[in-house]
């Protein structure tokens, strides 16, 4: 089986990437994000607290999004291979990842040196509701406006999309997640991409990565 990872900042283009490996290669996105985000939608007690700190841009602790992740793992669609986009973003989380078998593993970073290119594409994105479906008013605007073309759901900003937040997330991505590029880096082939191309220059070269 095999383990694609997607590293990055927010905007860097993780997401819309690993929907398109998913649809050409039948490996299973799984994002973090949208896990939390589930949780957030169901109001769980867990949600209830993930919701605070995704509205200030924060990381939620590490135990509780490996333990999430490891459930997930554990679902029959992965068999197989699986792509993670928005994980591992700590070097503890690094390490609960690495401990996890695998029979061949890709990491690949996509690079954005322009703070002001990764901040526009999150201030135009949009996101269904529903399946988490990526759109941008700018590069892929839904079909029909606020309607998702995947499964009909409601499309539209996401809450921690917005320029205060996004700073704050791009702080936790320097402060943070940055070691863990340079530990997959000391650990393995790290692919590194130039994401400020468009989605379909971006896709050809992971495709060739992938081949
Ligand atoms: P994303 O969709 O990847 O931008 O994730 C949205 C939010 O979910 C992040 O800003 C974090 O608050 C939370 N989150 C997602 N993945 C993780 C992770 N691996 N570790 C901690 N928090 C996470």
């Amino acid at each position: 089986m095999i383990r694609i990872i997607l590293f990055g900042a927010p905007g860097a283009g993780k997401g819309t990437q690993a929907d398109s490996i998913e649809k050409k290669y039948g490996y299973t996105k799984i994002s973090t994000g949208d896990l939390v985000r589930a949780e957030i939608k169901s109001q769980t007690k867990l949600g209830r607290k993930f919701k605070t700190v995704v509205e200030k841009g924060g990381l939620v602790p590490d135990d509780i999004i490996i333990k999430i992740l490891k459930k997930r793992l554990r679902q029959k669609d992965i068999e197989k291979g699986y792509i993670i986009d928005g994980f591992p973003r700590t070097i503890q989380q690094a390490k609960a990842l690495t401990e996890i078998a695998i029979d061949s593993e890709i990491a690949i970073y996509l690079k954005i040196s322009k703070e002001n290119v990764v901040v526009n594409r999150v201030l135009s994105r949009m996101t269904c509701t529903q399946c988490g479906a990526i759109f941008s008013s700018k590069e892929i605007p839904p079909k029909k406006e606020g309607i998702c073309a995947v499964c009909g759901g409601i499309v539209k900003p996401r809450s921690d999309d917005t320029e205060e937040v996004i700073k704050n997330r791009l702080r936790v991505y320097r402060k943070e997640t940055k070691s863990v590029i340079d530990y997959y880096r000391h650990k393995e082939e790290l692919f590194e991409i130039d994401a400020s191309r468009t989605i379909e220059e971006v896709f050809e070269t992971i495709t060739g990565i992938l081949h």
